[in-house]
């Protein structure tokens, strides 16, 4: 914290390589040991020597290099007050269209009530302080998520939350104080656009994303009580981990083409100790809950995307499966796999839904901050018809999708997977064929930095390389929209025909 008042003209003496002070912000930093390490060289910092270098400053930095630095900061000046708002965790973005509207003061919504609202604040000072500093470290490194986080989210009962509403839930206080029997669909849609803020989606799916698409189907399918309440109870202690293999190198969108044996791209599959199985049977499609042991091996696929993910290439080599380990109805699994999706499929949703979002505020922000021939970028009509196009995709995928929440809060597991696979296949769908515009539009936006991993581009450049992991995992663009056609089919009258 700065410790002295100082006027500007004392700061204005400061102006040589071995004293060299600057402003920026109304506040006063001492640059002169910082020289020699200034990762843009030591000339351009000569330059803003004893000056205001606030707008110069703004215009190539993010505010989170002041907070890194700010050891360096001597005093504030007399009878000024800093102006940039820093935001403390837990807090709501005051730029326009970064908040989904019912979270922004001046707007209303018919679907959100006080507790999910507990909910999203208590989520997001939850991902602040405790997911987003490690996510941003191991999204780089590509180290596993840490037991101590997974252990955390248990304690808190993050990780039975993630799952959606259901009876797993029941007698649990939840973030927030929200009552395990209270949650729905929209406070699955809440938390889990919350968890997407911290940005790294590689770790995002290294965040147990392979138990909230796998363990809903031992809840749901199981038949073995003592099995699926074991199994419940170590994953969602942080014991065990858990993780779905459908995918095969010779089966992906067309999944009847399983052949079993192999499993490829199975999301955590490197730490997991529970896979659930499609498999091939005589008579057609059984889903197995296998354990890891003998003949069970995994290695890694290196991915576009950060290896925290532990995308994996799993091999089952003569494993034995007792009987009971089976997920429905022998020889009819195929129900298990396909309507086990909805809910993987409406998650995806939120998150590159919330995820596009934040891309948009990303280049509000840089739009207002960044100066070109002599003019702030959101002068220029060109840029501001970009950001028209993106907000808008945004704002039509996020009330598009708060009305799918709403209806599945109504409705049966049975009903969901009958009546909203095939719109929740075509969001999807949509929802990703957005995020291409959105990243097409925020690269060139921010230019050279929207290719740059560090510094003011970094979270465009990664959507940029990562948008497509939305597209295709759980289903791809063009299989989720033929879906979505095919379902509305079924329930044209006949009298049409
Ligand atoms: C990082 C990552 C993580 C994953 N995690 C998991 C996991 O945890 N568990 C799991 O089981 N699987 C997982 N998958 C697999 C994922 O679900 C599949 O990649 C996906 O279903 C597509 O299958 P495919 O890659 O084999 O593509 P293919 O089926 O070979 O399709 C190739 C292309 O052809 C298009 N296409 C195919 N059929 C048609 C058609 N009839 N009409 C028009 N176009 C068509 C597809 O849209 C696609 O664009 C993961 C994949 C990745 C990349």
């Amino acid at each position: 914290m700065p410790h002295e008042t100082l006027t500007r003209s004392t700061v204005a003496s400061h102006n040589t390589a071995d004293s060299l002070w600057c402003i920026i912000d109304h506040k006063v930093y001492d640059l002169s040991d910082f020289l020699d390490v200034h990762p843009g060289g030591s000339v351009v910092l000569e330059q803003v020597a004893g000056t205001d270098a606030t707008e110069t400053f703004y215009n190539l930095h993010r505010q989170e290099v002041l907070e890194k630095y700010s050891p360096l900061c001597i005093g504030v000046l007399e009878n000024e007050k800093p102006e940039v708002i820093v935001p403390k965790p837990g807090d709501l973005s005051p730029v326009p269209y970064a908040e989904p509207l019912w979270l922004r003061p001046q707007f209303k919504s018919p679907y959100f009530n006080d507790s999910h609202r507990r909910l999203q604040k208590a989520v997001r000072e939850f991902v602040d302080t405790h997911v987003t500093p490690e996510a941003q470290v191991k999204e780089k490194d590509g180290s596993y998520i840490s037991q101590e986080l997974i252990d955390r989210m248990a304690r808190e009962h993050v990780l039975a939350m993630r799952l959606g509403p259901g009876k797993h839930l029941h007698g649990k206080v939840l973030l927030g104080g929200v009552k395990g029997e209270e949650f729905d669909y929209l406070h699955d849609l809440v938390q889990t656009q919350e968890f997407v803020r911290s940005n790294s989606r590689g770790f995002q799916d290294g965040n147990m994303a392979g138990m909230v698409i796998s363990l809903t189907a031992v809840l749901q399918w199981m038949e073995n009580k003592e099995i699926k309440n074991r199994v419940t109870e170590e994953v969602l202690s942080g014991k065990k981990n858990i993780c779905l293999a459908i995918t095969e190198a010779f089966a992906g969108s067309d999944v009847a083409g399983l052949r079993n044996g192999t499993k490829k791209w199975i999301t955590n599959g490197m730490w997991c100790d529970y896979f659930v199985t499609g498999c091939r049977t005589e008579k057609g499609f059984s889903v197995l809950l296998i354990s890891r042991g003998e003949g069970v091996e995994t290695n890694p696929i290196k991915m576009s995307y950060s290896a925290a993910a532990g995308t994996a290439f799993v091999e089952f080599n003569n494993v034995k499966v007792p009987v009971e380990n089976l997920l429905g109805v022998e020889h009819d699994g195929f129900i298990v796999i396909m309507s086990n999706f909805n809910h993987e499929r409406f998650m995806m949703c939120c998150a590159v839904i919330r995820q596009s979002r934040t891309v948009v505020e990303e280049c509000l922000k840089w739009c207002n901050q960044r100066i070109v021939f002599k003019r702030k970028l959101i002068e220029q009509p060109a840029i501001r018809q970009k950001l028209a196009k993106m907000v808008s995709h945004v704002e039509a995928n996020q009330a598009w999708l708060e009305q799918i929440a709403y209806q599945m809060c109504s409705m049966s597991y049975a009903q969901q997977s009958k009546l909203l696979g095939g719109p929740i296949g075509l969001l999807k769908s949509f929802a990703t064929r957005s995020a291409h515009e959105i990243a097409d539009g925020a690269v060139n936006i921010f230019g050279g930095r929207g290719l740059t991993q560090t510094g003011m581009g970094r979270v465009v450049e990664q959507f940029h390389r990562t948008y497509k992991f939305d597209a295709i995992l759980g289903g791809t663009e063009e299989i989720l929209a033929d879906l979505g056609v095919r379902q509305a089919m079924k329930g044209m009258p006949k009298s049409m025909l």
